[in-house]
């Protein structure tokens, strides 16, 4: 199971990734985990991202294809894996077709969850992580027992630097340019299914995993 999920910035990728995982067993890749782990460690990459994170643009093509190849060629993606945020451009989405070929892989399934604009700021200003795990929470719409604190682990939960309103007006126009153009793109190729958004977690859930196992 070779998945892509595709959607615009806080549609539920990382929400609906966390339960693929779970139900198809295959890792979870990130570009944006990715980049804000390298922010984390302060590498040279990271300090790259954050400054066109922060912007609410997209980290150059050249160095987001680097760091995908190198994951993809890792011995657990054989199996499967579920891509969440990559590719973002048509060059992207070209060399993810090169890598893939390389490796003797296809894609399985293009996933798009679809939410209308008007709602992606309200979840991405709402939207806490934990700092230990990773688990997605919203202060509305999926709040966590207690406050601040992760369910799954007890970790504290932050919000992204880049959650605010300013950054996702920006992040949604970057989206309508350079990745919408994808959707076209994997309606040709035949792997394209799209999946309403706006539903609840569950029923988004259920969605997405009767069109993989349809
Ligand atoms: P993405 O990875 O696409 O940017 P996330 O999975 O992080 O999006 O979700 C963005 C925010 O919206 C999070 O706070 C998440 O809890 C919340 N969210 C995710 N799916 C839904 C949904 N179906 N309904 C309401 N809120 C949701
Ligand atoms: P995300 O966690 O997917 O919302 O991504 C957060 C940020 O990381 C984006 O706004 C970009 O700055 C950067 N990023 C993540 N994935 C990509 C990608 N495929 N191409 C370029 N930039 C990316």
């Amino acid at each position: 199971m070779h998945i892509l999920l595709m959607g615009p910035p806080g549609a539920g990728k990382g929400t609906q990734a966390a339960s693929l995982v779970k139900e198809f067993q295959i890792p979870h890749i990130s570009t944006g985990d990715m980049f804000r782990a390298a922010v984390k460690e302060g590498t040279e990459l990271g300090k790259q991202a954050k400054a066109c994170m922060d912007a609410g643009k997209l980290v150059p093509d050249e160095v987001t294809i680097g760091i995908v190849r190198e994951r993809l060629a890792k011995d657990d993606c054989k199996k499967g894996f579920i891509l969440d945020g990559f590719p973002r451009t048509v060059e992207q989405a070209d060399a993810l077709g090169k890598i893939l070929s390389d490796l003797g892989l296809s894609l399985t399934r293009v996933l798009s969850i679809s939410v209308p604009a008007a709602d992606l700021v309200e979840r991405a200003v709402g939207r806490r992580i934990c700092k230990t795990c990773g688990a997605t929470y919203h202060v509305k719409f999926n709040p966590p027992k207690a406050d601040g604190i992760c369910d799954e682990c007890g970790g504290e939960l932050y919000q992204r630097a880049d959650d605010s309103e300013e950054t996702m007006t920006n992040r949604i126009a970057v989206y309508e340019r350079q990745t919408k153009p994808l959707i076209e793109y994997y309606q040709k190729a035949g792997i394209y299914s799209e999946v309403d958004g706006r539903q609840p977690i569950d029923k988004v859930t259920k969605d997405l995993v009767k069109v993989l196992k349809g």
